[in-house]
């Protein structure tokens, strides 16, 4: 069976790994992880990285960021993970969940001028597959809300938008180091601080609430509580894993590319016959190729995948609709109200796409798509 995800690009970090240990520094912030952050702030220009235990939970420090009340809003596209949406319902705010634009599957800022309120807080732009989110218009928009623009970058590590890195475009990004994105160490994550006005105190809540940098750089004679906060530090031996994984990038990212390339190329034709869209990548934007996705009408997904499966080839749907999930029904979503996202989530299917994945397994993916009539 060729699984739709598989970690690969693994066996430069043991040699990392085995370093921590013999340094004896495990915890986190510590000098390998100070390294991971200094090389994503040149590679992507950003001011400030900090690395975290997760996407999640660099999602969850946006959220205590912002400093939000009950009944604040904060606008997330319906179809996402559950993360985005989670850490600020964790802070008490008010989802307000956007439909998608049908060509890129983006948060759709068409909506956003009906969206927005005076409790608008945040604006969360996820970039799905990889792909940017027409940022210039969500920013401008964030901009006269006078609300921050929190982008949701898990997919789109290295991608571009008008050439600059996606997760540099929002007052703070979030990247994810999961097992099932571009370049993992296994569970981890990043906070991307571009707007200096947080820093001081993302550095504060994700030190549990106190000011043990200070102390550490001697601006303090002791430390001690000064915030709320959590434990949202990447440990130095998950680091060590992360650092091998990214000094890899540019073969990671070019073998990803070639994969996605085989598949749209040689899909092309049989997509065109089979009425079956292919994914949309606009010219001024340049995708991570994270993901690469078909979209069929619904009643024939489900034979599709057990067609692949039949011929040893794992696919799988991706995003069920937040606004319409027992969570989001819950927190002021009301069904139907997003009818692309509703629509795409029934038809979606991914296709094993990941750095190590060999042209033989390409070839039996495509030939297995292609014999589907
Ligand atoms: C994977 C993912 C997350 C969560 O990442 P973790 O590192 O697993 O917490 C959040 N948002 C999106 C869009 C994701 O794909």
């Amino acid at each position: 069976m060729i699984p739709f995800n598989r970690a690969g690009f693994l066996d430069a970090g043991l040699a990392k790994i085995r370093d921590v240990l013999a340094s004896r520094h495990l915890s986190g912030d510590g000098p390998v992880g100070r390294r991971v952050e200094d090389l994503l702030e040149q590679a992507l220009v950003a001011p400030r990285v900090l690395l975290t235990s997760s996407c999640t939970h660099a999602l969850e420090m946006a959220a205590l960021l912002l400093d939000l009340s009950p009944g604040d809003e904060v606008i997330v596209p319906s179809f996402t993970f559950v993360s985005t949406v989670n850490a600020f319902v964790l802070r008490g705010a008010r989802p307000v969940f956007a439909d998608i634009r049908p060509d890129t599957l983006n948060l759709d800022e068409g909506q956003l001028p009906s969206l927005i309120t005076p409790r608008t807080k945040a604006i969360v732009p996820v970039h799905y597959a990889g792909v940017a989110c027409e940022m210039d218009t969500i920013n401008d928009l964030a901009h006269r809300a006078s609300a921050c623009v929190i982008e949701d970058n898990a997919h789109g590590l290295f991608a571009t938008y008008r050439g600059s890195s996606l997760g540099t475009l929002g007052a703070l990004a979030t990247q994810s180091f999961h097992e099932t994105k571009n370049f993992t160490c296994g569970e981890g994550g990043a906070l991307v601080v571009n707007d200096g006005r947080f820093l001081e105190r993302a550095v504060i809540l994700r030190e549990k609430g106190t000011n043990r940098s200070k102390f550490f750089r001697g601006e303090v004679d002791k430390y001690t509580w000064v915030d709320l906060g959590s434990s949202y530090v990447l440990s130095d031996i998950l680091g060590a894993l992360l650092l091998a994984q990214l000094e890899q990038r540019d073969e990671i990212q070019r073998r990803r590319a070639t994969i996605w390339q085989r598949y749209a190329t040689e899909l092309a034709d049989w997509a065109r016959a089979q009425d079956v869209r292919l994914p949309i990548v606009p010219p001024h934007c340049k995708t991570s190729a994270h993901l690469f996705y078909l979209l069929l009408a619904a009643p024939r997904r489900a034979p599709f995948l057990d067609h692949l499966r039949a011929r040893g080839v794992q696919a799988v749907w991706h995003y069920q609709p937040l606004h319409a999930s027992p969570m989001g029904l819950a927190h002021g979503g009301v069904a139907g109200s997003c009818p692309v996202t509703e629509k795409i989530a029934d038809e979606l299917v991914r296709l094993p796409l990941y750095a190590d994945l060999t042209d033989t397994e390409q070839s039996t993916v495509i030939d297995a798509v292609r014999s589907f009539r």
